[in-house]
């Protein structure tokens, strides 16, 4: 395979304490354009140092910033909103460019980037506290929500721009430093969001950006100077930063992986849940961790749906995610598309009928890329790896179950819990899923049960370590201490 490599290859520099500095590193990391297999940046694989020098920026920003009154701290955020809604298209077109998926795909997640600067400008009034009087004869309690310091942020490969901002306008609003840790795979879109950062008028030090993979973030783990992680990537990773965050007394919440059912009763509308199911799948290439990957056809919903969803992923156009008219863009590394393939191949192995087979498909004008067709199975048995294990390609399996209730038994056993959907015009299925199933994030008759930022976002079981989620008010949890005081005059 050719690589073009332009001259202008820059490795990525750090933000510190309001200004762009070389990384200590010794290696980097290749970031490519995944549709065309064309080198972009490089990313310093930095460690311990990096981040301690980023995590002294933010301890020095600290004091100033948390004295702050909220109502002046959210000002930087009208003017980062603003700026956000000025690069959009430049915004989603760096995540096309170093992710793969679609323009419009990169879009939404600008949007979704935009919607928690909007939540978190509203912290003069969600991080307001409580009181009560005369909680005995002349004394009053009062509740004070106080920042904590310094938070970090580890964030994956699929959302480059959306998921670090789940956290950093909410820890700083209210009153915290932040030092965000981006995947080493996607760095180009923080870049772009701190250059716009930096705009903002927000003093220096109370962002910071550092890069790398396993040394940086055992760095965060390990920094006495840090308050608390918020953590988003793979389940057995998630599982990692919550025991070693807690080792080091910090708080944390750690989103991890998903497998995600979605369950087709027989009175559902077929054409709409295999039309959303297919979406819900193959978009984003299936790197989504709110994909339905797996559709649960309960009796003889099965059989329609294997012939629908056949017909409609056949639909998919694949394609550099630049061009206008493609649907799916390519996986994100070569490395990954083999992984993805290893699991087709294992899948076959295993006894489950591959309907459509998405192995060989080329894209006669980026021959170099990481591309995948759509991919269907049938006949897959919970037991099967396919049925286990998180694929994060464009690859769905359909399973039948016989009745509605082993459809739920299916669901509860796997271990993760990330999201599920129900298909059904029947109310008492839908509210019946509801009760029962674990995955907290619920769509009836929806394909990406996807919360919006005022509301809290994470998953259930081993797709979640911590207390509090994402988003929503949770955030304003997760980034505040509340300080109860009780006082009496005389
Ligand atoms: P990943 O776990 O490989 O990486 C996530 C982060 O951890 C990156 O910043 C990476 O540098 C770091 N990291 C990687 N290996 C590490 C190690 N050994 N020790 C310490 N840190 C390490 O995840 P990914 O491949 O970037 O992202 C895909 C995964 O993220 C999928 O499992 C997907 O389901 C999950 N995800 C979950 C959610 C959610 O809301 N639950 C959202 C998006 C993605």
């Amino acid at each position: 395979m050719s690589v073009s490599v332009s001259s202008s290859v820059q490795t990525l520099k750090l933000y510190v304490g309001g200004k762009w500095v070389d990384s200590s590193a010794t290696s980097t990391f290749d970031v490519y354009n995944p549709a065309k297999h064309e080198l972009l940046a490089r990313t310093p694989m930095g460690g311990a140092a990096d981040v301690d020098r980023a995590v002294q920026a933010a301890a020095k920003a600290y004091p100033e910033w948390r004295a702050t009154p909220p109502v002046n701290r959210v000002r930087p955020l009208f003017r980062m909103k603003e700026l956000f809604e000025k690069a959009f298209d430049d915004l989603a077109r760096t995540i096309t460019l170093e992710h793969g998926k679609t323009l419009d795909e990169s879009r939404s997640s600008v949007r979704r980037a935009i919607d928690n600067i909007d939540m978190a400008i509203g912290i003069p009034t969600t991080m307001q506290g409580r009181s009560l009087e005369d909680i005995a004869t002349g004394i009053d309690c009062v509740t004070y929500r106080q920042p904590l310091g310094v938070f970090a942020a580890i964030t994956p490969f699929n959302f480059p721009a959306m998921v670090p901002m789940w956290f950093l306008p909410h820890a700083i609003a209210c009153g915290n430093t932040f030092v965000v840790k981006p995947s080493e795979r996607v760095p180009l879109s923080q870049q772009k969001i701190f250059e716009i950062l930096h705009e903002c008028g927000l003093p220096a030090g109370v962002v910071n950006m550092v890069h790398g993979g396993k040394d940086a973030v055992d760095g965060i783990l390990d920094h006495p100077g840090i308050a608390g992680v918020s953590f988003v990537g793979s389940s057995p990773i998630a599982h990692y930063i919550y025991k070693r965050s807690a080792e080091t007394g910090k708080r944390v919440q750690a989103l991890g992986g998903a497998k995600n059912f979605v369950l087709v009763m027989p009175d559902a509308d077929m054409d709409r849940a295999a039309q959303v199911s297919t979406e819900s799948c193959f978009g984003c290439a299936g790197e989504r961790c709110l994909a339905n990957s797996v559709v649960l056809g309960v009796g003889s919903a099965y059989d329609i749906m294997v012939e629908k969803l056949v017909a409609e992923a056949k639909k998919i156009k694949v394609g550099d995610g630049m061009e206008p008219g493609v649907t799916m863009g390519p996986v994100i590394s070569q490395a990954h598309r083999e992984k993805v393939l290893g699991y087709i191949e294992k899948g076959i192995a295993e006894g489950a009928t591959l309907a459509l087979d998405g192995r060989g498909y080329k894209d006669p004008k980026n021959p170099n890329g990481y591309f995948l067709g759509p991919t269907v199975f049938t006949n897959v048995k919970p037991e099967m790896v396919i049925g286990r294990e998180e694929i994060f390609g464009p690859v769905i399996c359909i399973m039948k179950a016989d009745t509605f209730e082993s459809a739920v038994a299916t669901v509860k056993k796997h271990e993760l819990g990330n999201a599920s959907s129900i298909f059904t015009s029947s109310g008492k299925w839908a509210r019946e899923y509801r009760y029962q199933v674990e995955p907290s994030m619920m769509g009836i008759n929806i394909g990406v049960a996807a919360p919006m930022a005022f509301f809290p976002f994470g998953g259930a079981k081993g797709s979640f370590f911590g207390d509090v989620k994402a988003h929503g008010t949770d955030a304003v949890d997760f980034y505040t201490d509340k300080k109860v005081s009780i006082v009496r005059w005389f």
